[in-house]
């Protein structure tokens, strides 16, 4: 059989913090749904063909467990 399915580094889980509220939730950097704050629902990130824009403020990329 082939080699298992290596995930590629091109999509991450980015972490952002919401406009409105500053409640700080991860977001898939390539969604393909419009993400809401968990909060108070204000509009996170939205698909943009492949990479989703993301509209709230970008923390920092997720990082690796050490
Ligand atoms: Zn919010």
């Amino acid at each position: 059989m082939s080699e298992p399915t290596i995930p590629k580094p091109t999509s991450e889980f980015i972490q952002v913090e919401c406009p409105d509220c500053n409640k700080v939730q991860r977001v898939f950097s390539h969604a393909s749904t419009q993400v809401h704050c968990q909060v108070c629902n204000c509009l996170l990130a939205k698909p943009a063909g492949g990479k989703c824009k993301i509209l709230g403020k970008v923390v920092e990329p997720e990082k690796k467990a050490v």
